[in-house]
């Protein structure tokens, strides 16, 4: 069979500005070939099995030269392989995507482009700087900084390049910009046209240095500000005191340790990234099957014999229809029984699956499910709960001392990981998020110590019961959400921090 090579532009950074094309051709990819400092959160889109191979530059030395690179792919297309050649930004803006290009067609493999978002629009843009913007400029130009201008080695148009009605752009300029500026200067643009650098565009770790012509240089000495970055010369620069957005954020250039199942933590993570912080991924426990997993399915095959079903996460509900599936059968065997689910994710798992519940409380904790199916049963009625291993006595207690059969089912257990690096992850993060006590007990679990580990940094909790949990283990509580789910956590850290 023959093989097929993607070359796929990852974006500048940002992992949610990869196009939905190249998201699609890295889920499908036999092999990954990447060339730059990508985010874990773009290359863990490979599936788990593909081959990775990193061939850019790590602590200054190349793994690999541009044409051991292009022969790589073109070896791989032809051994029948999916590959996908990622790279930073766009794939033809300086990055050599047309000499692979070229250089598979020769060799006879198939390839399709997927264009990425380069770094010179976006990196301004997530400064607050648009590229054009009426009555400043009517053109704007990308160029290479990489040559420098006064060694005679460059073939830019300095002449044009002045011209004070284009927006002016350089990348890898950093090491040559007291030439370029020298030029522009001598070819007429005046001392005082606004100049801005952004490195590590749309990344938490983005900083932006604003001057001028005359003074820029200077001002990079003096702030030590390093590649890599994208300079940006024009009246456009101006408008960044009215646009600035992505790092005015309350969680711009956060580190935030999310403790969650690394299978739960997609949505939050995303949200951390596009609020311009960066999640650190620690999962603090893992879901496993229960110690005797009889009673699950004991549970599960007389479904019908209860008047109601509660499910208080989305892995209760995996966890049940895993149990019915093995047993052969699907959604039916609930017949009319009533549902009631804790929280909207809960929720969604049970309407992906076709049900609609009948129960939500208003707030996500056992109190006011306890009172919410007292109102809704009577005495003698039977209520299965199909929950973690680990729950809490709250529902049970409350059901059984009103008359109700109250049968508390453990459909998963949490377990705390073994993770050696985890003080590591832990020292490194400026917010610290634990969105179950079981997350509380399983950082505990790994960092005995968290009192000491935790200290000076934002503890957020997703609710009471997971407060209750850190303080407990004498942790101090920071924050604690006002609606009990992710998105009520990441509302209540943009109002809580800065730490
Ligand atoms: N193909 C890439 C550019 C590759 S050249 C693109 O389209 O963006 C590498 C240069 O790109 C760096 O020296 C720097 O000038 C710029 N660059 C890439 N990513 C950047 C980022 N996140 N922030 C600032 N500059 C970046």
């Amino acid at each position: 069979m023959a093989g097929k090579v993607w070359l796929v532009g990852a974006g500048p950074g940002d992992p949610g500005l990869l196009t939905l094309k190249g998201a699609r051709a890295l889920a499908e990819c036999d092999v990954l070939v990447y060339d730059y400092l990508a985010s874990a959160a773009i290359v863990d889109l490979a599936p788990p099995d593909a081959r990775k191979i990193y061939v850019g530059k790590r602590a200054g030395a190349s793994t690999l030269t541009q044409t051991e690179i292009t022969a790589l792919i073109v070896e791989l297309g032809k051994q029948g392989k999916n590959v996908v050649r990622l790279k930073g930004g766009d794939v033809f803006v300086f990055a050599r995507g047309g000499e692979e290009a070229q250089a598979l067609r020769a060799a006879g493999v198939a390839f399709e482009i997927v264009p990425g978002i380069t770094s010179a629009i976006a990196a301004p843009a997530y400064a607050g700087i648009p590229i054009t913007y009426r009555g400043h400029n009517t053109s704007f130009s990308i160029s290479t900084g990489h040559e420098n201008p006064q060694k005679g080695e460059s073939t830019l148009d300095f002449a044009k390049l002045a011209n004070p009605a284009q927006t002016v752009v350089f990348l890898m300029a950093m090491g040559n910009l007291a030439g370029i500026v020298d030029e522009l200067r001598k070819h007429g643009m005046p001392g005082d046209k606004p100049v801005a650098i952004v490195r590590e565009g749309t990344k938490p770790t983005q900083e932006t240095l604003v001057a001028t012509l005359d003074t820029i240089v200077a001002e990079v000495e003096r702030t030590h500000f390093a590649a890599p970055a994208v300079v940006v010369i024009g009246d456009v620069v101006k408008e960044r005191d009215s646009m600035r957005w992505f790092d005015r954020g309350a969680l711009f250039g956060k580190r935030v340790l999310v403790t969650r199942p690394a299978a739960q933590a997609g949505d939050f993570t995303a949200r951390m990234w596009e609020l311009g912080a960066e999640p650190i991924l620690a999962p603090a426990i893992a879901i496993d099957p229960p110690d005797d997993e009889s009673a699950a399915r004991a549970a599960v095959a007389r479904v019908r014999e209860y008047a109601w079903v509660v499910f208080t996460s989305a892995n209760g509900v995996r966890a049940f229809f895993d149990r019915l599936s093995e047993a052969g059968r699907d959604v039916r065997a609930f017949g009319d029984v009533k549902i009631a689910a804790i929280g909207p994710k809960t929720g969604k798992a049970l309407a992906t699956r076709g049900i609609r519940v009948d129960f939500m409380p208003a707030e996500f904790v056992g109190e006011a499910v306890a009172d919410g199916l007292l109102e809704r049963t009577n005495e003698g009625d039977r209520v299965l709960l199909f929950r973690a291993q680990e729950g809490r006595d709250v529902v049970p207690d409350a059901l059984r001392a009103a008359g109700r059969f109250c049968d508390d089912v453990a459909a998963y257990a949490t377990r705390p990981v073994n993770d050696p690096e985890y003080r590591v992850k832990v020292g490194y993060a400026d917010v610290v998020t634990f969105t179950s006590a079981s997350t509380v007990h399983g950082l505990l679990a790994n960092v005995p110590d968290a009192v000491n580990a935790l200290r000076g940094k934002l503890v957020a909790c997703i609710g009471p019961v997971t407060a209750a949990a850190a303080r407990e283990a004498g942790i101090t509580v920071n924050v604690v959400a006002d609606e009990f789910t992710a998105d009520g956590l990441v509302h209540a850290l943009e109002a809580a921090v800065p730490v």
